[in-house]
């Protein structure tokens, strides 16, 4: 019967909201009273240099100095942090003996504020905190405002950081280093080159329909993913095409915001375990490498019944498809949808383009099965099924076929 509702019959979840969300135009503004409702007293702004040359780093200064608090800039993040990078920010924050975080900027500057946050309340190093839970200590507060609409990592109680020797990427996840508030104005994102539009656009996209599948997907995580989805999914074109309409910017702000409260429900699955190790050896850009792999691993796990059904019912939250059609044409109309976004943002297509080589696709399938969201995907998934979508991805053309 294909009209029955394929909500999964919830299993057990334990969801406490964690971050206070405030959204709007000029939201920004309140960053000082927020900061000192907090208890803050001298304030770490976690940022990069595209942010201050901007201006927006002077301005949360300027904020955060008009209700009296210290402010230190710490402005060297840089993308996809590691371990270097945190020790270099602690020693600022240890230096200014700081008692609250902002971080301010894409994913990078989250991660780094939160890496910090790790070592500079409990201790050790980052790879002490790797995996679920490490911290005993309590942490400082966090202030994450995003500038990019992509990574959701303001919703989010992970820390991502590479080792700076191995590159391996560490998740340390701990509802500590949760933000305490995410300040979501879409106007600071008006500042984006076009291609982070794009990448972090496609990302949060990706986000969306990867938790709307996952093993862990429940009906709380599936109302995040279902309205996180049509927020971005009928926003992209416009932001694309006109950066500056600032109410497309903010469906996209506070989508990719509440993909990233997905994902912390849900977990993601195999377009993400598949971009990981194309990131780490070839460079590749995340939103590029998992836009790649998304369409993909969407039509590979819509041979699992209830899989099928989930993505037919997500088209069908912003009307791209109706499950009433039949499962086949809505997932059909869904992944035309995608591959659409990701023509018109520019996307690289095949890994011919990326200059990834054929010989190394066993040793990337292998990378790709180990990963830990390959183990929440819906269809479960060996290194030969990575091997297979590998393969495909060489093989596509440039207009998704
Ligand atoms: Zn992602």
């Amino acid at each position: 019967m294909q009209n029955e509702p394929s909500l999964p019959t919830p299993g057990s979840f334990d969801h406490a909201p964690r971050t206070r969300l405030v959204f709007g135009a000029h939201a920004v503004e309140k960053v000082g009273v927020l900061a000192a409702e907090l208890g803050a007293k001298r304030v770490l702004v976690v940022t990069d240099k595209g942010i201050v040359t901007a201006g927006h780093a002077q301005r949360v200064e300027h904020l955060l100095q008009a209700v009296g608090l210290g402010v230190v800039i710490y402005d060297q993040v840089r993308e996809n942090p590691t371990t270097r990078d945190v020790d270099e920010c602690v020693k600022v924050a240890r230096a200014a003996a700081i008692d609250l975080f902002v971080g301010l900027g894409g994913g990078s500057s989250m991660d780094t504020a939160k890496g910090c946050n790790f070592i500079l309340t409990n201790g050790g190093q980052m790879k002490d905190y790797w995996g679920v839970g490490k911290a005993t200590k309590s942490m400082l507060p966090l202030i994450a405002i995003p500038t990019t609409a992509g990574t959701g990592s303001e919703c989010q109680s992970a820390a991502l950081i590479a080792d700076e020797h191995s590159h391996q990427k560490m998740a340390c996840l701990d509802p500590k280093v949760a933000a305490r508030i995410a300040i979501l104005d879409p106007e600071l994102t008006v500042s984006q080159p076009p291609r982070v539009t794009a990448c972090t656009g496609i990302d949060a996209i990706a986000h969306a329909v990867e938790t709307a599948v996952t093993k862990k997907r429940n009906p709380l995580s599936l109302m995040y993913s279902h309205e996180a989805f049509k927020l971005t999914v009928t926003s992209l074109e416009r932001v694309l095409s006109h950066p500056l309409d600032v109410e497309a910017r903010g469906r996209m702000l506070l989508g990719a915001a509440l993909a990233g409260t997905a994902i912390e429900n849900s977990m993601l699955g195999a377009a993400h375990s598949a971009a990981n190790p194309l990131t780490a050896h070839f460079g590749i850009v995340h939103g590029q490498a998992v836009g790649m792999m998304l369409p993909l691993v969407v039509r590979f796990n819509s041979a699992e019944p209830a899989a099928l059904r989930a993505y037919a019912e997500l088209a069908s939250a912003p009307e791209i498809a109706c499950v009433s059609e039949g499962l086949e044409v809505a997932r059909d109309a869904l992944v035309a949808r995608l591959e659409k976004l990701l023509n018109l943002a520019g996307m690289p297509r095949s890994l011919v383009d990326c200059g990834v080589r054929r010989e190394t696709i066993p040793a990337l399938a292998e990378e790709a099965a180990r990963q830990w969201t390959a183990s929440f995907n819906p269809r479960k998934i060996s290194s030969d099924d990575f091997v297979r979508l590998y393969t495909m991805a060489f093989e596509r053309r440039g207009d998704g076929a």
